[in-house]
């Protein structure tokens, strides 16, 4: 089996020794070899700094929104194969539309930004000059300038291809080079998006490295930008190296959370809030297999509502369909790969402890399709606690299709128990009582990096729990890795060293113009 190249220097190269086998999560049967051995990431480092810098350099910012706008209609173009190849992670067409589309979109969003709202020139000034003496001839204002150095971004396996857009779109629009890192399990689906838009983009605006990245972060340092998705653990392992400690390379998180769904008392069955809610419930846990970073990990409703809303879940799962992504009434796909789906019964025996499962079995399913043992197959899996001040649902995050019901009694309790989570990227309220609906979101909000409120005046337009809009800011605090991606032009912005300059009136004008 071949080894994935990477793309460096502006050439494809293979990393040398055996590398790691990465299996189709459908039929086990091995996709590719990933191996970073023998790549010579300084010189990667460098051509960014030299060719990438330089050619993004010379790109005002609406030339580069050109750039990435022609970059993200080739892969629209071309999007079949992308989806064909997120078929052998286990996505389904919905599932890779996700990913794809909605990476496509994040790239178009943010031209479109970037055309409205970035000046035609290579720097942002930010404000009018801020007078700074009594006779008005002293005076600062700030200004935006690219870096000296490279955005390396760092992904997690679940999201392939909008993982990659939603940092490329803003790094290279702030000029800066980009080195994606894809997750191992889903990086050659990464590395076919970079081959479809290498040759729209500048030389050296883009490269991919597959495999490890021993040594990299050594040579990064304070003109360099460090985007991170993944889990906790890896996220405090990147955050404390010297790059970031010492040499303030800057450091954004995105990191695992478990993401609150909440139920209104005034949403009982025959209440359009009611449906909704299990819906979303559903949803969040299905697409991707609920390896999705928002998805939905504690299910909090009014402790009367308990076992309705049990059972009108439970009635929904029940017409789930697990199975090869493509087969016949295939609603839901497979894990990434077995070890997930080893790592999703061993989260699921620890969440058990609190409560039970109440739906599905995590050592059996039944799968169209496929074969359920080969395949990274798995049941959604409901569970229930009923004493929610148990540790396990607020603290174990089963990435797969798994969700766990809690009750509450008042407003006050489900915002200490929403805050036992530490931190969450995304939380929602379902809810027609817009007296409990405040409570409840000025009590989260600290906790979280977005809130949507759903209910049925703007259920057929929402975008939905999971879905982090280019627009709006992607992030928690806390145990979300306390970074934010998106928001806007927000995300351009803080890619760029924002800089005090103080003269005279005269002398400020003739630097910006
Ligand atoms: P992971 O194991 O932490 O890996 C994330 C990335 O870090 C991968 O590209 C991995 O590469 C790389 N990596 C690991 N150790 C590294 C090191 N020492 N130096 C440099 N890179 C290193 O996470 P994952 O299993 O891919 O993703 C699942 C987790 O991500 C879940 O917990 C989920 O909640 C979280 N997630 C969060 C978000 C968000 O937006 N907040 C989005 C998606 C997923 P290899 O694959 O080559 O090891």
């Amino acid at each position: 089996m071949s080894m994935l190249e990477s793309y460096l220097a502006g050439d494809w190269r293979a990393g040398t020794g055996k590398g790691v086998a990465v299996a189709d999560a459908v039929t086990g049967e091995t996709v590719t070899r990933v191996s970073g051995e023998g790549l010579d990431l300084a010189a990667a480092v460098a051509y960014a700094r030299r060719t990438g810098l330089a050619e993004l350099g010379e790109l005002t910012f609406p030339q580069r929104a050109a750039a990435l706008k022609a970059a993200a209609l080739a892969l629209q173009e071309r999007r079949q194969e992308l989806y064909d190849l997120s078929a052998r992670a286990g996505a389904t067409r919905r599932d890779a539309a996700v990913d794809v589309d909605g990476g496509i979109g994040t790239a178009l969003v943010y031209v479109g930004l970037a055309r409205k709202g970035l000046p035609d020139h290579t720097l942002i000034v930010e404000d009018d000059p801020v007078p700074l003496g009594k006779g008005g001839t002293f005076a600062g204002r700030h200004v935006l300038t690219t870096p000296r150095g490279l955005s390396l971004q760092i992904n997690a396996y679940n999201f392939p291809v909008w993982g990659m857009l939603e940092k490329l779109a803003p790094a290279f629009l702030a000029g800066l080079p980009t080195i994606v890192k894809p997750a191992t399990p889903t990086a050659y689906i990464a590395a076919h998006a970079v081959r479809i838009i290498a040759d729209l983009l500048p030389p050296g605006a883009l490269q991919l490295v597959a495999g490890g990245v021993p040594g990299l972060l050594d040579l990064l340092g304070g003109q360099d930008h460090i985007g991170f998705t993944g889990s906790a653990d890896t996220a405090a392992r990147l955050r404390s190296d010297p790059a970031v400690t010492r040499r303030s390379a800057r450091f954004n998180a995105e990191a695992d959370s478990l993401n609150c769904s909440v139920l209104g008392p005034d949403a009982v069955p025959g209440e359009p809030e009611f449906d909704l809610f299990a819906d979303a419930l559903v949803t969040e846990m299905t697409v991707k297999a609920g390896q999705k970073c928002t998805a939905i990990r504690r299910a909090f409703v009014p402790a009367n509502l308990l076992d309705a809303v049990g059972e009108a879940v439970e009635a929904r799962l029940a017409r789930v369909v697990v199975g090869a992504p493509g087969a016949d009434g295939v609603t839901m796909g497979a894990l990434v790969g077995l070890a997930q789906r080893e790592d999703v019964r061993a989260a699921v025996a620890r969440l058990a402890r609190a409560g039970s499962v109440i739906y599905g079995d995590p050592d059996k399913v039944e799968v169209v399709g496929a074969d359920a043992e080969r395949g990274a197959f798995v049941s959604p899996l409901l569970l229930r606690a009923d004493d929610p001040a148990r540790p396990e649902p607020h603290e174990v995050e089963a990435f797969g299709p798994v969700s766990t019901l809690m009750p509450y009694r008042d407003a006050a309790e489900v915002n200490e128990l929403i805050a036992r989570g530490e931190g969450s990227l995304a939380g929602s309220v379902v809810s027609y009582d817009p007296g409990f609906v405040r409570r409840v979101v000025l009590g989260a909000a600290a906790h979280h990096g977005r809130l949507l409120v759903l209910d049925r005046d703007s259920a057929a337009e929402s975008t939905g729990h999971g879905t982090p809009m280019p627009q709006l800011v992607h992030g928690g605090p806390g145990r979300a890795g306390g970074g934010q991606e998106e928001g806007g032009l927000r995300a351009v912005h803080a890619h760029l060293q924002r800089t005090a300059i103080q003269g005279s009136l005269a002398t400020l004008d003739s630097i910006i113009n």
